[in-house]
């Protein structure tokens, strides 16, 4: 892939990208797409975006594109978690844009549903992401977590927790798994998100 210049601190590779691959008892298939990537001067704080340049992938919500053509590779949430553990891009490109691709190109050979697990779009995939992140059951759960999250620390750990233990966050475990996403995002933007569920789940 060739590397364009760097304007405003935003470096953007474009060029094929190849793969081969075969997950578990799954067909092997070896494809290309000629992709655009973007990373932010912000990386790994900022997710990649990946976008693709021949019209192989339609821009349509069934394959998982946004309606500004850029991939959706999943929840902000998740992505960001990822790129928490495992900074590196090879090692965001192997865990989530290959499977992505691999995915596409199931569908269009072999007429398949997306193969990876189906996740649901916008508010009710974030939902689903946060239950699995933080380990927690249910719409309320998530929602008092994500407010947590957009709380200070100190003033988090003196409220209940979401858990159902009956303690304050502090003294449960899943303080600590909380504290864990504190420096994935900012304060306001889990405060946003809790807002945002908020509204779409009708609590
Ligand atoms: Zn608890």
């Amino acid at each position: 892939m060739n590397l364009a210049p760097v304007i405003g601190g935003v470096t953007v590779l474009t060029g094929l990208f190849e793969f081969s691959r075969t997950y578990k008892n799954r067909d092997l298939i070896h494809d290309s797409y000629k992709l655009k990537i973007t990373i932010s001067e912000k990386y790994p704080k900022v997710v990649p975006v990946f976008e693709e340049l021949e019209g192989k992938i339609p821009r349509n919500p069934d394959y998982h594109v946004n309606p500004d053509g850029t991939f959706c590779l999943g929840s902000e949430l998740r992505l960001l978690k990822q790129l928490a553990d495992t900074p590196d891009l090879s090692s965001f490109v192997d865990s989530s844009l290959i499977p992505y691709l691999y995915a596409q190109s199931h569908k269009r050979m072999f007429g398949s549903d997306f193969v990876f697990g189906e996740l649901q779009h916008g508010e009710l995939g974030i939902f689903e992401d946060c239950e699995n992140l933080f380990r927690l059951n249910g719409k309320h759960a998530v929602v008092s977590a994500l407010e947590l999250l957009g709380k200070r620390r100190r003033v988090a750990n003196k409220c209940i927790c979401p858990c159902g233990c009956q303690r304050n966050l502090s003294q449960c475990c899943t303080h600590n798994r909380l504290n864990g996403f504190r420096l994935i995002m900012p304060r306001t933007r889990y405060k946003e998100l809790a807002l945002s569920l908020k509204y779409k789940l009708n609590i």
